[in-house]
């Protein structure tokens, strides 16, 4: 799982994406910077969003057997 916090971009702004992969979360997260902040999405954008994506593991599931 991977994610991305828009405070890391946008200081102050409390959403996160969260997409299986880094495509996905790059996605949501230009729609986002878009619609909420009025950010024109560049490759640079995509670039600077790409360094702050992070894994995540699903939370409460564990391995059995
Ligand atoms: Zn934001």
């Amino acid at each position: 799982m991977k994610r991305i916090q828009c405070g890391q971009l946008v200081p102050g702004c409390t959403f996160k994406a969260q997409a299986e992969t880094d495509e996905d979360v790059l996605l949501m997260e230009a729609r986002h910077a878009r619609e909420a902040h009025g950010i024109e999405v560049t490759p640079r954008f995509i670039d600077r969003a790409k360094t702050r994506i992070t894994e995540v593991n699903p939370e409460g599931q564990q391995a059995r057997g």
